[in-house]
């Protein structure tokens, strides 16, 4: 049995939109094109990151990366056997997944390399991390203009060897951005730092997907795309590299029903109709992931034409104004996605909501079955 309301996730694209960013790269940079992270955070934004990590590993890419140690636990107890570089903070108490589900973890801060070491020690392993540094954006890592002083004492630890040294960007997404070039920069003086204090043979990474799409400046030895490998591209690089979108979110109307003028429709009262409306019902609400937010801005395919959303989106329902549509009971609602030659992208209903398309895949709710077709 399955919900009416399931995430059609395309394997077949995802696998695609890898192998088309590893083109893009080495057409550009002739030398085969750094190796690919594949980001499967928060469940694979939403896609079900067991599912999107096997596929991408099959597609070229080299690690895949998480948020914290559950999520690169979970994936481990999947059957995925590569290697996985977590991103997080270590928190309190945690760090015993590193060894016991052979992780790579990050140091972003003196007291996480402190505690790995010693919980190497106490193991008698060496242990390979990757270093964060902070080179601007102000969250995790080792600030950039403070290395002389911090890195010295993570650098000596005797059972912990570094594979691998990265940044973030806070800004990749703005052409021609000034913080954008200055993190640049400050990456690459913090390597020089570390070339003094003798680190050697190290993995160089920094490249989110608009980063990525910016151009080989940044791509260094791996890249680190997310949204990008779902099919979702920053708008300002949008057509660089030729994704297709992975998700479709889709339904079936329950009910189609007549309302008068005058009367209204749903919780509040927010929408009233000021024609003979017809009206359809559709199991897919804010528990769902169909942002709140929608009511009386969002719009959805029914029998390839857009209907409104109209009245509050429910918990577990959204109503539409299907009127001149001849909709029925039992036709698909596209949420996201195509039907006949509308579509309506994540990227566009995130602009409906006041949101980001990252936001909206990964909220899409636990119940709604994930419907994968094979790469
Ligand atoms: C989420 C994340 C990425 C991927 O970002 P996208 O914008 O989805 O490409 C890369 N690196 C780090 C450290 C991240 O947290």
């Amino acid at each position: 049995m399955i919900r009416q309301t399931a995430a059609h996730v395309d394997l077949g694209a995802l696998a695609h939109n890898a192998r088309a960013i590893r083109a893009f790269m080495a057409a550009q940079r002739g030398d085969g094109g750094p190796v690919l992270v594949g980001v499967v955070k928060a469940n694979g934004y939403g896609h079900g990151a067991a599912e999107a990590g096997r596929t991408l590993v099959e597609a070229g890419a080299g690690m895949l990366a998480c948020a914290d140690l559950e999520e690169a636990a979970a994936l481990r107890r999947a059957g995925l056997a590569g290697p996985i570089l977590v991103f997080g903070a270590l928190s309190l108490g945690d760090a015993d997944a590193v060894f016991e589900y052979g992780l790579t973890p990050t140091i972003a801060s003196p007291a996480a390399a402190r505690r790995l070491q010693e919980a190497s020690a106490r193991r008698g392993v060496r242990l390979r991390y990757h270093l964060e540094i902070d080179t601007g954006m102000n969250r995790l890592g080792f600030r950039h203009d403070n290395l002389a002083r911090t890195l010295p004492a993570v650098l000596a630890s005797p059972n912990l060897d570094l594979e691998g040294v990265y940044t973030h960007f806070a800004t990749a997404d703005v052409p021609g951005d000034g913080l954008f070039a200055l993190q640049r920069r400050n990456f690459d003086a913090a390597n020089e730092t570390l070339a003094g204090l003798g680190a050697r043979h190290y993995l160089r990474h920094a490249a989110n997907s608009a980063a990525l799409l910016a151009g080989p400046a940044t791509w260094f030895d791996l890249v680190r795309p997310g949204l990008l490998l779902y099919g979702v591209a920053p708008p300002a690089f949008e057509g660089r590299v030729a994704v297709k979108p992975v998700m479709s979110l889709r339904s079936r109307i329950v009910t189609v029903k007549g309302v008068r003028p005058g009367e209204i429709i749903g919780y509040g009262g927010r929408f009233t109709a000021q024609r003979p409306t017809t009206m359809a019902v559709v199991p897919a609400g804010y528990a769902d992931g169909i942002d709140w937010r929608l009511a009386g801005r969002g719009w959805a395919l029914v029998r390839g034409r857009r209907a409104a959303m109209v009245g509050s989106v429910c918990m577990d329902m959204i109503m539409l104004d299907v009127t001149g549509i001849g909709a029925e009971p039992g036709d698909e609602v596209v949420l996201t996605g195509r039907q006949g030659d509308e579509e309506v992208t994540v990227a566009e209903m995130a602009g409906w909501a006041g949101t980001i398309p990252y936001e909206l895949l990964c909220r899409v709710g636990n119940r709604v079955a994930r419907v994968y077709s094979p790469s």
